[in-house]
């Protein structure tokens, strides 16, 4: 997609509108980074290392972090720690789910394809590779994941305890394809998990928080590689919002995002085809956001100058048709940093809820990051926000360097009133009480955990507030 900020700013200058001068003066002057906000990871003391989340929103300066390279040296880590362990993968959640004081245990050399077994399609991964890594493993083998996120840069371990998703009316989060996995305990012991082995730490382990003990390897299940047509389309929002259940029928993969103040939404699907790919641009390009953000900048004040100025300058209609296969069409890159929270609603709550957030975000008049909203299907695991139905998912963000304050304050409450439940790996506010209420198994979640973890040897602050645990340190 390309939209120049130079397009932007030409298309308000042909509307030829003369802003009270006053009010844009107020405007342009407003100040919209974040308190504090500060783009490197903390110093190091010479006792402690040094980490930071992608975001930036979680820092910490753990005594050490540690990166075994077999799960024997994994057991080792667990045996000698006197203080907290928590497994960390590639960073991008933005709660303080992988933080720790102590200890922080990052697989990232136990990455690699352990086996494949065509007879049943399943293979089997070490817990630190990232997605893009396992897909093409799969890919050379004639195989892939059914579905992924936006992004692929995630351990698999990071991604399934979270209940990582991508979209899709018949297809599952990430961690539904788990067929077993080995676990460090808070002894050091390993245990083989399938569904017939130990079906409370199967359900349990598949989105663990890290909670559970250290994952070193999981087996998957697969399917074989396919290709996917995508096209993305810009029209005005409120004809196609009448559409949004028929486009979720009709596509394997649908999705849109809308963008604040515009009155327009952008919306991609992806069909499975058959044939050569097509050639296409790189689409690791940010021209549009900044273009929202100078759209922003420059007319926030004035939200009907800004719709008119989006809806004049956007190109509008068919923007993106291309083929390849599925592993490098379903995830992109996302070069802007963002602070984000994302609930998951009831499917049959989506559209409503949708249409009040989309109204606040517009009265908001600051916020230029694109809402993202996704179909998932239902999976079992005890704390996937899944379990029991369909969700719709609505994602809002805001720049990494910006206040997110008003997601806690203004958009939760909303998200709460229709039961929805908080991406584990996404800014949400919710504790024990309320989590206990959404989830029918939180609560044997909480005992097999401290079954496994007597002395919460896997806890960090986030987590003991999630459980409603103490912490002292
Ligand atoms: C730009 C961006 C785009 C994103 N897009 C999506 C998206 O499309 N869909 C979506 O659902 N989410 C998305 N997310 C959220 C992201 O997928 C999750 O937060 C995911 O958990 C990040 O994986 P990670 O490898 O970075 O894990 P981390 O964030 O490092 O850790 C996540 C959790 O995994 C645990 N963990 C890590 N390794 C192990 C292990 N070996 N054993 C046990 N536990 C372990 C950690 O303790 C922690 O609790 C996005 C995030 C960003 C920043």
């Amino acid at each position: 997609m390309k939209l120049s900020r130079r397009k932007l700013l030409a298309g308000g200058a042909a509307l030829g509108v003369a802003a009270p001068v006053a009010q844009h003066m107020m405007w342009s002057q407003r100040e919209f980074s974040l308190p504090g906000y500060d783009p490197t990871a903390p110093p190091a003391t010479a006792t402690s290392a040094s980490w930071m989340n992608w975001s930036g929103s979680q820092k910490a300066t753990p005594a050490a972090i540690n990166y075994p390279v077999g799960e024997a040296g994994v057991q080792d880590l667990v045996r000698i720690a006197t203080g907290r362990v928590r497994p960390v993968g590639s960073g991008h959640s933005f709660t303080g789910l992988a933080r720790s004081d102590d200890m922080m245990v990052d697989l990232a050399g136990m990455d690699s394809l352990i086996s494949y077994d065509p007879s049943t399609g399943h293979a089997t991964f070490g817990a630190g590779i990232k997605l893009f890594h396992a897909a093409a493993e799969l890919n050379q083998r004639g195989r892939a994941f059914a579905n992924l996120p936006d992004i692929d840069v995630q351990t698999l371990a990071g991604s399934f305890a979270t209940g990582t998703h991508g979209t899709g009316n018949q297809l599952t989060a990430l961690h539904d394809y788990i067929e077993s996995f080995r676990l460090v305990t808070a002894n050091g012991d390993v245990l083989d998990v399938s569904r017939n082995s130990h079906p409370d730490v199967f359900q349990a382990g598949k989105v663990s928080l890290g909670a559970l003990g250290i994952i070193t390897q999981f087996t998957v299940r697969t399917v074989p590689a396919f290709s996917l047509h995508r096209k993305l389309t810009i029209e005005p929002m409120a004809p196609f919002f009448d559409r949004i259940e028929a486009l979720g029928e009709q596509h394997r993969n649908f999705e849109f995002f809308y963008s604040p103040g515009t009155q327009l939404v952008a919306w991609l699907s992806h069909d499975e085809y058959a044939g050569a790919p097509t050639e296409r641009e790189d689409s690791h390009d940010d021209t549009f956001l900044l273009g929202l953000k100078q759209l922003r900048d420059s007319f926030g004040w004035f939200p009907w100058l800004r719709r008119k100025i989006a809806q004049a300058s956007f190109p509008t209609g068919l923007i993106e048709d291309v083929k390849d296969e599925s592993w490098a069409l379903l995830s992109t890159t996302r070069p802007h940093k963002f602070n984000e929270m994302e609930y998951h609603l009831p499917r049959e709550n989506g559209v409503t809820t949708l249409r009040k957030i989309v109204a606040m975000l517009d009265r908001k008049k600051d916020v230029f990051f694109p809402l993202e909203y996704r179909h998932v299907a239902a999976d079992n695991a005890w704390l996937s926000p899944f379990n029991g139905g369909p969700r719709s998912s609505i994602a809002i963000h805001a720049a990494a360097d910006e206040p997110y304050d008003y997601f806690f304050s203004e958009f939760e409450p909303v998200y709460r009133a229709v039961g929805g439940r908080p991406h584990w790996g996404k800014h949400h506010s919710l504790r024990r009480e309320a989590l206990s209420a959404l989830y029918p198994e939180f609560e044997t979640f909480l005992e097999l955990r401290r079954d496994l973890d007597p002395s919460g040897k896997f806890l960090n602050r986030h987590l003991s507030g999630l459980f409603g645990e103490s912490f002292n340190g």
